[in-house]
C-alpha cells in the first residue's frame, strides 16, 4: 500500500532501520529475552504463546500482560514490529479523539459503509464490523500514549479510494511512529515480568491434542536447537506470505513482481493454522495496485520508482497501453479502483506509458522524485524506459505490438483533434505526433497477501465446518487482505485491524478461566 516512489521509500527505510535495529539491540538486554535454553529451563504453562512480534502480536501481548497473563512472544527475526518496519503506517479510524478535537463528525456505521462501498461488499462483514466499531479506541491508545501523527491529519486518502470523511491517519515516521509506541508499552510489561519475548527463534509446528486441541509450539531456535513450548492459547500473529513468490502464486494465481514485504513474511502461520485443521479463504479477492516501474526483469524484482498516475495530483497527458498495444482504461478517470481493477485484466498486469517528445517538454513531471534530466538518462540507460523515433520501432524495443499501438496513437490523435475521445477521456492536452517517441514499462504488483486463514467473530481459527480450533486464534495480515479490504483497497485496513484484533483478543476476547 501506499504511493511514495520507492526510491524515497528505500532511502527512508533504510535510515529508519539502522536506527531501529541500534534501539532493537539496547532494547533485547533491557528486554531481558533468555536464550532458548533459558526458556526451556523455566519449562512453564503460558497463558498465551504468541507466534509474531509484530503489528498484531504485539498489541495480544502488551494488553494480555495487563491482564496479569504470562506470555510467550516468539519471534523469528532479530527485532521487533514486524511490517511496520517498513509499511506506510496508514490506518483508519471513525470516532477519534483527533477527528472530534477537530470537530469532524464521523462513526463506525460511516467507516463500515465506505468500506463496503469501496470494496463492493467482498469483505468479510463480521471481521470489518469488529475492526471498525473498535478502530477509535485502537488509534486513541496510540495517540495517548505519544503516536506522531502527521500534523494535519486525518484526511481523506491518498493513493487509495477516498473515504467520505477524513478518518485517514498515519506517523511522520510512517510504520515507525507506531513501533515506537509499541516497544514503549511491551517493554513496560517486559518489566512487569509478564511478557518473555524468544528472539531468533522460529515456530515449526502446533502441538495438538488427539481431538485437535492445539496445546502448544515447537520452536527452532537459530543454532538449530528444537524447544516445546505449552500453552493455554496460541495465537498466530506471524503474518503473510507476500516474501515467499512460491506460496503468492499457489494461494491467489498471481505472479508476486514486486519484493518489498517484510523478509520474515514466509506464510508461516497459513502453513501451521492449515495443518491444525484451518482452512484458506479468499483467493477471489486478489487485486494489484496500478503499477511501479521495476528496477530489472527479475521476477520478483524491486520497484524503483512510481510514476504519478492519480488524476486529482497530475492529469495524464500520455497514453497508457497494453502489451497488445491497446488503451484499456480512460486514463483521467478519477477513480483509482477503476484503474486498478482495469489493470487486474491486462496480460501480466502490465502496461507501458507512452508520449511524445513534446510531452516530454511541456507536461509536469511523471516521476515526482526524479528531476527531468534523471528522466531524459533514464531512455539511454534503464531497462523500463525505451525511446525511439518512430512508433513502430518503439513497439519493437518496447515488446508491443507495433501495427496495433501504431492504429491506437492514430485513434487517440484523432480523439484530440476532434475532442471525442473512444474511452471518454476529457484531458488531452496533445496529439502523440513529435518523435523522438516514448515508452515506460509499468508493473502492477501487490505487497500484501490476499488470501488468509479463516477465523470467526471471536478470531478463532475455524474448520471449514465453521467449528472452532480449539485454542487456536489468528489476527493481522495471516486473515489476508481479502477479508478486511475485499477486491479493493481500504485506507489502513490492514494494520488497524491487525492492531485492533490483537488488542481485543488481548484484553477481552481471550478467555483464561474456563
Ligand atoms: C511496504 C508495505 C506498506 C504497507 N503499508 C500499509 C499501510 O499503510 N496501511 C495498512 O493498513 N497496511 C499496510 N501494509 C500492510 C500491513 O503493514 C501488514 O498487513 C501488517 O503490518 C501485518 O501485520 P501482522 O501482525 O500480520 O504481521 P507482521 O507485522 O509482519 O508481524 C509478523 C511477525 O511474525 C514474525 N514471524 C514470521 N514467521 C514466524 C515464525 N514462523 N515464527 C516466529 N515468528 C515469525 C515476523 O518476523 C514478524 O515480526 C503495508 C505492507 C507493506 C509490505
Amino acid at each position: 500500500m501506499g504511493d511514495t516512489s520507492s526510491r524515497r521509500y528505500l532511502r527512508k527505510t533504510l535510515f529508519s532501520k539502522r536506527q531501529f535495529l541500534i534501539g532493537a539491540g539496547s532494547a533485547a538486554i533491557g528486554l531481558g529475552i533468555g536464550s532458548g535454553a533459558d526458556a526451556q529451563r523455566e519449562s512453564r504453562l503460558w497463558d498465551l504463546i504468541i507466534i509474531g512480534g509484530g503489528t498484531a502480536g504485539l498489541p495480544a501481548a502488551i494488553f494480555a500482560s495487563r491482564r496479569g497473563k504470562k506470555v510467550l512472544i516468539v519471534e523469528a527475526s532479530a527485532q521487533l514490529g514486524g511490517t511496520l518496519l517498513l509499511a506506510m503506517g496508514q490506518m483508519s479510524a471513525a470516532g477519534t479523539k483527533v477527528q472530534k478535537m477537530r470537530g469532524i463528525e464521523d462513526d463506525p456505521q460511516e467507516h463500515f459503509d465506505d468500506i463496503i462501498r469501496i470494496s463492493k461488499n467482498t469483505v468479510d462483514r463480521d471481521l470489518v464490523r469488529l475492526a471498525v466499531w473498535n478502530a477509535a479506541e485502537t488509534y486513541d491508545w496510540l495517540w495517548d500514549n505519544g503516536f506522531d501523527m502527521v500534523l494535519d491529519h486525518p484526511v481523506a486518502g491518498r493513493a487509495h479510494e477516498p473515504y467520505s470523511k477524513l478518518r485517514y491517519y498515519w506517523g511522520n515516521d510512517w510504520g515507525l511512529s507506531i513501533v515506537k509506541v509499541l516497544e514503549q508499552e511491551i517493554q513496560t510489561e517486559v518489566d512487569k515480568g509478564n511478557v518473555t519475548i524468544q528472539f531468533r527463534t522460529e515456530a515449526k509446528e502446533l502441538l495438538q491434542e488427539t481431538d485437535g486441541t492445539v496445546t502448544g509450539v515447537v520452536v527452532q531456535e537459530e543454532n538449530g536447537t528444537v524447544q516445546r513450548h505449552n500453552g493455554r492459547h496460541v495465537l498466530l500473529a506471524c503474518g503473510g506470505y507476500a516474501s515467499n513468490p512460491a506460496m503468492f502464486r499457489e494461494l491467489c494465481g498471481y505472479t508476486h513482481y514486486a519484493r518489498m514485504s517484510y523478509p520474515y513474511s514466509q506464510g508461516a502461520g497459513h502453513k501451521m493454522g492449515v495443518a491444525a485443521g484451518g482452512y484458506l479463504r479468499g483467493r477471489e479477492n486478489y487485486l494489484s495496485n496500478f503499477g511501479g516501474i521495476m528496477v530489472d526483469e527479475n521476477v520478483p524484482s524491486v520497484v524503483d520508482v512510481r510514476p504519478n498516475t492519480y488524476p486529482e495530483r497530475r492529469l495524464p497527458w500520455e497514453i497508457y497501453v497494453n502489451v497488445e498495444g491497446r488503451r484499456f482504461i480512460r486514463e483521467d478517470i478519477p477513480s483509482v479502483d477503476a484503474r486498478e481493477h482495469a489493470l487486474l485484466y491486462q496480460p501480466e498486469l502490465r502496461y507501458w506509458i507512452i508520449f511524445d517528445d513534446a510531452i516530454r517538454k511541456q507536461a509536469p513531471a511523471l516521476l515526482d522524485t526524479w528531476s527531468q534530466q534523471e528522466i531524459l538518462d533514464a531512455f539511454d540507460s534503464h531497462p523500463m524506459f525505451y525511446k525511439a523515433s518512430t512508433l513502430g520501432e518503439l513497439a519493437t524495443e518496447a515488446g508491443i505490438n507495433a501495427e496495433v499501438l501504431q492504429r491506437t496513437v492514430q485513434q487517440y490523435n484523432l480523439g484530440v483533434l476532434t475532442g471525442h475521445d473512444f474511452f471518454g477521456r476529457q484531458h488531452k492536452p496533445l496529439p502523440i505526433i513529435k518523435q523522438p517517441f516514448y515508452a515506460i514499462r509499468t508493473q502492477g504488483y501487490s505487497s500484501s497477501s490476499t488470501v488468509g486463514l479463516a477465523v470467526d467473530k471471536e478470531l478463532r481459527v475455524i474448520h471449514e465446518d465453521g467449528s472452532p480450533v480449539p485454542n487456536l486464534y489468528a489476527a493481522g495480515e495471516l486473515l489476508g487482505s481479502g477479508q478486511t479490504m475485499g477486491r479493493a483497497a481500504c485506507g489502513g485496513m490492514m494494520i488497524t485491524p491487525a492492531l485492533t484484533f490483537g488488542r481485543l483478543l488481548g484484553q477481552s476476547m481471550l478467555q483464561f478461566d474456563t
